[in-house]
Parts: structure tokens; C-alpha cells; sequence
């Protein structure tokens, strides 16, 4: 067995050689003229990403970071939690450690949050700020995002958190069209980085809350990313080596072209749900809401996943993921995002094949 064990698991992802030799260039100051011009060099291809014009400030910390930041910077009121699998819920829960009033909009693991489920809720009204995870990484469902920002639209006052983990770089997200209030990401997943880093766009209206908002703390203080940002530099010492690797990354972006980075991501989503029903497998969740950039399977033949990714990693040094949280083994995951292409997807069903009993 060799020691590097190819991932194949949805986050973190594979990290390209090309990625970890920008991790090692010589350190800078980060309030010198080259960090200065490290951090401006990266912003047209952030926002391009983020379909934005609005900055997109770069945060030293994992998505939880920010996912728990965007509400200190925003919240007066209620928050409403779109919940759908571990990730969604488990924002439920910062909301409350955070000490506010956080209401459960729950569906079942593996369904979609609905555009008719938000509005007959924020119909209601009372509600302050909305949590949604666009993806969830956990059960492989893509909730309707451009349907959800319509609803959200209707409700101005209400501010909306979205998370784009597993979805950014991997289909659009245009921030500003959707009028939404803060779009966040992180680095693991789609964008092929080691973990650590967070992405996030703020609204002018989100910008405008957090300026009312008390206790926003200093971390994830949205003013203190904005004044820094005026200036190309972040609050804090960043993680510098890791922004180095994300210039590496939006080269490679550019040179594959964003339309191409996209079209690939569906071509290696579709062999592996080809694959799926090819050996008598479900899909987790349902026709028309699954994930482009991985693919949560039904584990419908009661296979023993464990062993399987066991004799996986043991013959072809890489693995899969067998399920998270309370649907592990009831379900497993495959993942296609970042740097896969149809070759390395097509390899890896083969592996499986050749390691299945
Ligand atoms: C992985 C993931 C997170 C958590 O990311 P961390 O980097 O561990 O903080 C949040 N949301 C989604 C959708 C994820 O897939």
C-alpha cells in the first residue's frame, strides 16, 4: 500500500502537486506591498466564481468560521434554519450555542429544502435571518438555490445565509443576481485546497446590518474584513501559504475555463450515477435535487461499505467515503469534485468494481 491514499471521499478532496508546490513559496509579511499585491491578484478570480463585484473576503479558518460568523454579524431576531442532512442541522445548533432563538425548518435527510416550504414559512413573518445550505455534502441533495433566492426576494427583510461548500466552482453561483446576503465557501471541497480557508461575499444590506449589529466580536467582524480589504489585506494574519495555493488554483480555473470547469464536473457526476444504476444501486437523494459534485449512493444491496472501501484503499492506496453520520453505512459516497476528470472517475468505478465481492 502506498502512503498517500488518494481521496475520492467529498472533503477534504485530492490536492494536485502543482497546489502544494505554491504552498512552499518563501514566506511574506502580510502588510507588505507583495501581500498586498498576492491579495488583489486573487479577487477578480474569487468574484468571478462568486458571480459578484462585491468583494470576496478571505477568512483564516474552516466553513464553520464564517457559517458562525455570518450570524454575529447579522442576527437581531430569529434565525430560520433550512435542515436537511448533518451539516444543515448541525447550523441549527451554532445558532443556538450562539445563544439566539434559532427555529428548525426540517425536512427528511436526502429531500430538498422547497421554495413553497420557505415561503409558507417566512409568510408567517418574525423571522430575522435565514440559514441554507445550497448543497448538503452529507446526503448528496442540491436544494433549488435560484428558486429559494425568488422567495427571498419577497421577504427583504429578511437577511439569508447561504453556504456553498460543495457547490462552488462546481456549478454557478451568481451572488449577485440572486440577491442573496452572504455567500460562503470553503476551501476543501470544490476548490481542491487543503482545509483552512473560507471564502465569503457580503451584501450591501448585510453589510449595512452588521455595521447595527453589537457584539459581532473581531475574528469575523464583516467591518474589519471590509476596512482591510480597502487596503488588499485581511484582518488578521492570514494563512498565507494557503492563498499562494489559491492563486495556483484559479490559474488552473482560467486555463480550463470556468464554462469547461463546469461541463467536466457533470460529464464525471453522470459515470458515477451511470455506475450506480449499472450494479443495482439507489440514489439518496431524488431525480432532479442530486448533487453535480458528488454522489451520495443508497446502500439498497446491504453491501458491507467498510470492508469494500477497506480492499479499496489496500489494492489502489484510495478511498471513498462510507457515509456520514446517522446514514454511515446505510449509504456511501463518491465525490467528483475538483481536479477529477473522466479518466480518474472511470478508473476509480473500475477499482470499485474490481474490489466489490
Ligand atoms: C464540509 C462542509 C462544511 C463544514 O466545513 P468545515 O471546513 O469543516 O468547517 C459546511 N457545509 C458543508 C455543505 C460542507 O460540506
Amino acid at each position: 500500500m502506498s502512503s498517500h491514499i488518494k481521496l475520492f471521499s467529498p472533503g477534504p478532496v485530492e490536492v494536485s502537486e502543482k497546489t502544494f508546490q505554491a504552498f512552499r513559496k518563501p514566506m511574506i509579511g502580510h502588510r507588505g506591498n507583495d501581500f498586498k499585491k498576492l491579495y488583489a491578484a486573487v479577487q477578480p478570480g474569487l468574484q468571478q466564481l462568486f458571480g459578484t463585484t462585491r468583494p470576496v473576503f478571505i477568512s483564516t479558518s474552516s466553513s464553520w468560521g464564517v457559517m458562525e460568523g455570518a450570524l454575529r454579524n447579522l442576527t437581531k431576531g430569529k434565525v430560520l434554519n433550512c435542515m436537511n442532512g448533518a451539516f444543515s442541522d448541525k447550523w441549527n445548533d451554532v445558532a443556538k450555542r450562539c445563544g439566539y432563538e434559532a427555529e428548525k425548518l426540517q425536512v427528511e435527510w436526502g429531500k430538498p429544502i422547497t421554495p413553497e416550504l420557505l415561503k409558507a414559512r417566512l409568510e408567517q413573518g418574525d423571522i430575522d435571518v435565514v440559514t441554507l445550505i445550497h448543497n448538503e455534502t452529507s446526503t448528496g441533495c442540491m436544494s433549488p438555490l435560484k428558486d429559494l433566492a425568488d422567495v427571498l426576494k419577497q421577504f427583504p427583510e429578511v437577511l439569508s445565509v447561504v453556504d456553498t461548500v460543495s457547490s462552488c466552482t462546481v456549478v454557478p453561483i451568481p451572488f449577485d443576481e440572486l440577491g442573496i446576503d452572504v455567500l460562503l465557501t470553503g476551501s476543501q471541497k470544490a476548490f481542491a485546497l487543503p482545509p483552512g480557508m473560507a471564502f465569503l461575499s457580503v451584501s450591501e444590506k448585510g453589510m449595512k446590518r452588521a455595521a447595527e449589529v453589537k457584539g459581532r466580536g473581531y475574528y469575523f467582524d464583516f467591518l474589519e474584513f471590509q476596512k482591510n480589504h480597502e487596503g488588499d489585506m485581511t484582518p488578521s494574519t492570514p494563512v498565507i501559504s494557503h492563498i499562494y495555493a489559491l492563486q495556483s488554483k484559479l490559474e488552473d480555473i482560467a486555463a480550463e475555463g470556468l464554462e469547461n470547469r463546469y461541463a467536466r464536473h457533470a460529464k464525471t457526476n453522470a459515470l458515477v450515477a451511470e455506475w450506480v444504476k449499472a450494479r443495482g444501486f439507489e440514489f439518496f437523494a431524488p431525480e432532479g435535487y442530486r448533487s453535480v459534485g458528488l454522489t451520495c449512493v443508497k446502500n439498497n444491496k446491504g453491501v458491507d461499505v467498510a470492508a469494500w472501501i477497506g480492499r479499496l484503499k489496500s489494492k489502489y492506496s484510495c478511498i471513498i467515503d462510507g457515509g456520514y453520520g446517522k446514514i454511515k453505512g446505510e449509504t456511501f459516497r463518491i465525490s467528483n469534485m475538483g481536479d477529477e476528470t473522466e479518466e480518474t472517475i472511470s478508473q476509480l468505478l473500475a477499482w470499485l468494481d474490481d474490489t466489490a465481492e
